[in-house]
């Protein structure tokens, strides 16, 4: 079950969104087939690569699936564990179900992080009214409660500001599991997009400066303004991270950069990572490559940025403005065949390259 997967060979992917599709384009650039796996009918993926259309929990399709690929992968964090654990005894799953695991649950990512040595901002379980008092007792305000679990694009948090908001936050809760966290007051958001390969080769892009607006990310900027210490302290903490997890596969990891210099674990993503897409235009082997190139057993490619990048996401309505976007030169537009542009949705994003240091 070790074996590289050469040209010819097929990637199977578990999900079918755009970050499923851009993989599917990565795999067929290297002379591999893909072929996905999804619930939804006619996912951004379908345009490009076979949909094998199953529920998560319909261990017959997914058996079917394995037999018909060489490998799995995931582009989706949220794919429940046992599907994985369905898959692993007939083919290679990359990453495994460790990974998956550990961030599909706030409080286990967490506990995770600081067990690897890894700095977060305080948190606690809230589980009802008793424990979020005790919660804002320990941590104070500002503070955020989350679901634990399934929360994606800022979706399951309200934040509280003042003592009165606790109520109407736990209410939002619906009844989950919760995690509370203090607010980091950081200086920048900042994410290491990795690569491990299954000899633990490591290969990190450097790290992108993120902009987020109601939860969303709006905007990723390769270079972040951090000086080289910075950015090897951040690198650094993504290695010590897929080394723990033994991981196999491109990883994003969401960091908070402090006034005082420390950086904060926010959440890591086993897959490749919306802060990661400045890499297709502005690196030899973009995150997408380097991903298909780990989870085959290939070479892990180089991941020296040849421009400075600055890549922004097309959110709703503003990928109407394809047009405008395509007659700009230098902008690289990616739209990602999503029929029906509701708010917050992510339709597809733009790539603007400036050379390396005049960004
Ligand atoms: P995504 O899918 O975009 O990664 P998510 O739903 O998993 O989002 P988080 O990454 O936890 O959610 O939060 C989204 C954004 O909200 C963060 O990038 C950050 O801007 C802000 N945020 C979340 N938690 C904190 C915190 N403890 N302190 C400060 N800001 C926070
Ligand atoms: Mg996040």
């Amino acid at each position: 079950m070790s074996e590289r997967i050469g040209p010819g060979g097929t990637v199977g992917i578990l999900g079918a969104g755009q970050l499923g599709r851009m993989l599917a384009i990565a795999a067929a650039r290297m002379g591999l087939k893909a072929r996905l796996y999804a619930p939804e009918a006619d996912p951004p993926a379908a345009d490009v690569a076979p949909v094998i259309r199953g529920d998560w929990d319909d261990a017959d399709a997914l058996r079917r699936f394995a037999a018909s690929v060489d490998v799995v992968t995931l582009e989706f964090e949220n794919v429940p564990v046992a599907a994985v654990e369905t898959l692993a005894p007939l083919v290679s799953v990359r990453p495994g179900a460790r990974a998956l695991a550990v961030a599909q649950d706030r409080l286990d990512e967490k506990q995770f992080l600081n067990a690897a040595g890894v700095g977060t901002a305080g948190f606690a379980p809230v589980d009802d009214a008793d424990s979020l008092r005790a919660a804002l007792a320990a941590l104070g305000l500002p503070a955020i409660l989350k679901t634990r679990r399934m929360g994606y694009d800022g979706k399951g948090q309200a934040r509280i500001d003042r003592p009165d908001q606790a109520e109407a936050a736990l209410a939002a809760m619906d009844g989950q599991p919760a995690i509370l966290e203090a607010v980091a007051l950081f200086a920048r958001e900042i994410s290491v997009v990795a690569a491990r390969g299954a000899d633990g080769g490591f290969a990190a892009y450097d790290p992108a400066e993120n902009i987020h607006r109601g939860g969303i990310l709006r905007r990723s900027a390769a270079p972040a303004a951090i000086d080289a210490e910075t950015a090897a302290r951040a690198q650094g903490i993504a290695r010590a991270i897929l080394d723990a997890l033994d991981y196999v596969g491109v990883m994003g990891v969401e960091l908070f950069h402090m006034p005082d210099g420390r950086l904060l674990a926010n959440e890591i993503a086993p897959r490749v990572h919306n802060t990661g897409h400045w890499t297709i235009e502005a690196c030899a082997v973009d995150q997408f490559a380097q991903h298909v190139r780990a989870v085959c057993l290939w070479p892990l490619g180089d991941p020296a940025r040849h421009a400075d990048a600055v890549m922004e996401n097309l959110i709703g309505d503003e990928a109407l403005g394809w047009a405008r976007i395509a007659a700009e030169p230098g902008a690289a537009l990616h739209l990602y065949g999503k029929a029906e542009a509701r708010p917050g949705r992510k339709m597809g994003h733009v790539t603007r390259l400036s050379p390396l240091g005049k960004g």
